[in-house]
């Protein structure tokens, strides 16, 4: 049975909430720390491929913060992990082919553990806070909180300081959560794709540069990209009205044999205006779209088939041409049924840059997943830089917009817990 009152609790064991508490432990906070997460298995994002980024602005969004103080965080969130960064070679080749084109090829310095590395680092990392006295409970899902209490299916904890840093994932429940703390969000910016699987010989630049990152005119970029023993996966969303979607996504191993593919998503950011809608709510509709016309599975489209109009069928799949398996078990059909034009237009016209950056992109084996959809903007009213919303509670990590990724997750934490005591 968990203790009735907790000096510090932490919602989420992700990359936020365990750069909070380990800002915790090295500020020797007086108080008692707890961790709560809903799933079994520790810990949120790190788990997944852990491509570690360590140069702003990748992960960071910049209305938070200044490339200095992301670089102060950055030096601390490595000198904590201390991941192998990653050799980058022949940049100026494909940065000189991209400058015609308008396109940005950031140079990013770069660690990746892969999914099964990731899975080591956490258990170490929860290790050593175990040892130092913090209490970390998996598998006990916060299913209400108000001004100093949180409540679980137990009963209910109460708390001088709470850090709620729930994911992407834990959208609803940051949304339940602003609710009912009274706190004001916006949630208008969003980033709708596709996950392009190719073999590795048809993107080799990702021999030279293990995560590239592209931004091309109109918004639209390359994120996360996978190699090595690297696979095409699907998470799993719950509608309002309890209806099922999935948004795909890409992980590789770093450990087991190589499988000679590659993913990457090419994503483009839509920001709504006037009328002002919710782009949860957009995003969602776009998903129940692609799982009525998957039959409840995502789409997958060849890029041969694309460019000959058709839509991909099950044969598409076994020709000569096709000469690697999907990773992902999904549905061939018509990305243009299911995808908004502007949309369409924009990615399709950026991966013929990329084409032309990096021959061979478009070569007809080529897959194209849909829908890949990162649900990460409910920006809360924050009440200084800090993220607190309210005089005892902070908002961080992917959920809350505080950050995009790994790095800047963390880096959200330490500015977080710094400022709590
Ligand atoms: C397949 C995949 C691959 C990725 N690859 C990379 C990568 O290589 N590099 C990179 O930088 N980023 C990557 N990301 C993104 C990265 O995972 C996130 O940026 C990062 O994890 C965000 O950290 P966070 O702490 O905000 O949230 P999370 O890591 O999502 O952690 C949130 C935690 O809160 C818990 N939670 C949610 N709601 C509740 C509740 N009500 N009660 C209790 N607990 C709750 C969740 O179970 C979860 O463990 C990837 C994401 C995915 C899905």
């Amino acid at each position: 049975m968990l203790n009735k009152h907790w000096e510090y609790v932490i919602i989420g064991t992700g990359p936020a909430g365990l750069g909070a508490a380990f800002e915790l432990l090295e500020k020797k906070v007086k108080g008692k720390i707890l961790m709560l997460d809903r799933e079994k298995f520790s810990t949120g994002g790190l788990r997944n491929d852990c491509k570690m980024n360590f140069t702003y602005p990748v992960g960071f969004p910049q209305e938070f913060w200044e490339k200095e103080e992301a670089h102060h965080y950055l030096d601390r969130v490595e000198n904590i992990l201390k991941p192998p960064v990653k050799q980058k070679n022949n940049l100026e080749t494909y940065q000189k082919r991209c400058r015609p084109l308008d396109v940005n090829l950031l140079e990013i310095r770069q660690a990746h553990l892969g999914t099964d590395g990731g899975l080591e680092l956490i258990k170490e990392l929860t290790a050593r806070l175990r040892e130092s006295g913090v209490t970390i409970e998996l598998g006990r899902e916060v299913l209400e909180v108000s001004e100093n209490k949180v409540r679980l299916e137990e009963g209910e904890i109460s708390f001088d300081k709470l850090i709620i840093a729930p994911g992407r994932k834990g959208f609803r429940f940051l949304q339940s959560a602003m609710g009912s703390l009274d706190i004001d969000y916006l949630d208008n910016i969003i980033d709708i794709g596709i996950r392009v699987e190719t073999e590795e010989e048809h993107y080799p630049i990702v021999r030279d540069y293990y995560d590239p990152k592209f931004h091309f005119p109109g918004r639209v970029r390359t994120f996360c990209t996978n190699s090595g023993s690297a696979h095409v996966v699907r998470e799993r969303y719950t509608s309002k009205n309890g209806s099922t979607y999935y948004s795909v996504n890409g992980h590789a191993y770093s450990k087991k044999e190589r499988n000679g593919l590659v993913n990457f998503a090419m994503l483009k950011t839509v920001r709504l205006t006037e009328p002002l809608a919710s782009g949860q709510d957009y995003a969602e509709m776009l998903g129940l779209q692609a799982a009525l016309l998957g039959g409840g599975k995502p789409i997958m489209q060849r890029v041969g088939d694309f460019r000959m109009g058709k839509r991909s069928k099950l044969a598409s799949f076994n020709d000569d041409l096709y000469s690697f398996k999907p990773t992902l078990d999904c549905t061939p059909g018509d990305l243009s049924l299911v995808m908004p034009g502007k949309i369409l237009r924009a990615i399709w016209k950026s991966m013929k840059e990329l084409d032309t950056i990096i021959p061979g992109i478009l070569h007809p084996s080529t897959i194209m997943y849909y829908p890949e959809i990162k649900l990460y903007a409910n920006k809360p009213e924050f009440r200084d830089r800090t993220f607190r919303v309210k005089d005892n509670i902070w908002m961080i990590g992917d959920g809350a917009g505080t950050s995009r990724g790994i790095t800047a997750a963390w880096a959200s934490g330490i500015r977080a817990a710094e400022s709590m005591v």
